[in-house]
């Protein structure tokens, strides 16, 4: 257990300096099809959630409750809740051994929460489209894989179905109101999806 606890710790960590560090970009990429939030609303997320008191969780899937919570009150904006719902969603199915079939269950469960919660079809230009990827490639990953192997799977599939919403036409979100216009960017959340995968792969691989 201490050892899923320093999974998730060294996860938030990294993921504090990678927001600040991705804030302005995803700002940007947020400006070019909605209202330039997306960056700065995600570091304002991660950083208060960096802020937990780790002494009060024994288990990863209650800091990643936790994380969850933090995430739904601090983010606003569509995403807030979106992220919200997907961390609380994975907090909720996280098993006592984490593997290949068991990771993939869970996100699984967290993809369709999202959709569940945002509307977003596939191909729609949100983050649902990384994180479907990304699931599809765990079902397809060999049950006995090690996880460092599912999830580098999944995080190829999710940076390809990422730079993919560039050619899209956004069907949901802000970025749906300019429909059309919307072709040409990269989404804001579908590059921070894929960043959210990246740093999983890189934290919580060594589990399973
Ligand atoms: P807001 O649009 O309220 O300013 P953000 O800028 O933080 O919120 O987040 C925008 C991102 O949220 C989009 O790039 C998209 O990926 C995602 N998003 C927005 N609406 C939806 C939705 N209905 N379903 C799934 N994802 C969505
Ligand atoms: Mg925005």
């Amino acid at each position: 257990m201490g050892n899923e606890l320093s999974a998730i710790q060294g996860w938030l960590s990294e993921a504090t300096t990678a927001f600040t560090a991705c804030a302005e970009r995803l700002d940007e990429l947020d400006a070019a099809i909605g209202d330039g939030d997306h960056g700065s609303n995600m570091s304002r997320g991660i950083q208060a959630a960096s802020t937990m008191d780790w002494a009060t969780f024994d288990t990863l899937a209650k800091a990643t409750k936790q994380i969850g919570m933090t995430l739904l009150g601090t983010i606003g904006g569509a995403s807030g809740s979106l992220y919200g719902t997907f961390f609380l969603t994975l907090a909720s199915h996280w098993p006592s051994q984490i593997n290949t079939p068991r990771f993939t269950a869970m996100l699984r469960a967290a993809r369709d929460a999202v959709q569940a919660t945002g509307r977003a079809e596939v191909g729609d230009k949100t983050m649902v489209d990384p994180l479907h990827a990304a699931v599809k490639a765990m079902e397809s990953a060999d049950e006995e894989a090690p996880l460092a192997v599912s999830l580098q799977q999944a995080v190829t599939a999710a940076q390809a179905a990422r730079d993919a919403t560039r050619d899209m036409v956004a069907k949901r979100g802000r970025a749906a109101l300019l429909g059309e216009r919307s072709v040409g960017h990269i989404d804001p959340g579908a590059e921070s999806m894929t960043l959210v995968l990246e740093l999983s792969l890189r934290h919580l691989a060594d589990l399973g």
